[in-house]
């Protein structure tokens, strides 16, 4: 089973809807730890690469993904944005001129997009960021390709695995971004980048899982 354009073109518009959504949800968390922007800034992105996208709809999965990417670079100011953008930049990169994905691909894709935001944002695991759902949802879905399970069955572990890391955020203390200008006291709240990256993989199971 692969993962075919539409369905690639299918999650990046399930995504904008999850987070136009979950605009004020990520917003109260940004709120307690940050400056209320997440939501907003997510959303305006979203937005405006989708508006976006049919322009490239045509091409290949590489092409539809950078396409993404630079849109959020140029359009989400604050840390997001630049992370997430280099996210989908480094996504399309792995990816170009694939018209579909195996779940082998999909892996290497998200692994490369792991490590772009890595190489910018210098977060480690557990400094209470998006690497920190972003990195067990990876391992989860390696760890499936390897043990050979069906497409299904791996999506759905990489999904659960990141909304572990997501919650396993909330005792952390901040060591990156603006929540670190806390330090202890943002300890006891959910992450804002955490949570945004966990509703993307769970995005990319609810639509690719058939
Ligand atoms: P800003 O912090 O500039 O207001 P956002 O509110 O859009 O930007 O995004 C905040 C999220 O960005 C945080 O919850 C965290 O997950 C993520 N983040 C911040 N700095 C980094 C970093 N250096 N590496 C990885 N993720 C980061
Ligand atoms: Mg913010």
């Amino acid at each position: 089973m692969t993962i075919t354009r539409d369905d690639v073109i299918n999650w990046l518009n399930e995504y904008g809807r999850v987070i136009a959504e979950n605009k004020d949800y990520l917003t109260q968390l940004d709120s307690a730890i940050g400056d209320a922007d997440h939501g907003a800034n997510m959303d305006r992105g979203f937005k405006a690469a989708l508006f976006k996208l049919p322009t490239v709809a045509d091409k290949d999965i590489g092409t539809l993904l950078k396409s993404v990417g630079m849109t959020l670079v140029q359009t989400v100011g604050g840390a997001g944005g630049p992370l997430y953008g280099t996210f989908f930049m480094q996504a399309g990169t792995t990816t170009a001129n694939k018209m579909e994905l195996t779940t082998a691909d999909w892996s290497a894709a998200l692994e490369a997009a792991l490590n772009g935001v890595v190489a910018r944002g210098k977060a480690q695991l557990n400094d209470k960021t998006m690497v920190d759902a972003l990195t067990p949802a990876l391992n989860a879905l390696k760890q499936a390709v390897a043990d050979g399970v069906d497409q299904n069955e791996a999506l759905r572990r990489s999904a659960a695995a990141a909304e572990q890391g997501m919650k396993d955020t909330i005792p952390l203390v901040a060591r990156k971004g603006r929540a670190s200008y806390l330090g202890e006291r943002s300890a006891g709240h959910q992450d804002p980048g955490a949570t945004s990256s966990y509703l993307l993989i769970k995005a990319a199971a609810d639509m690719w899982a058939k």
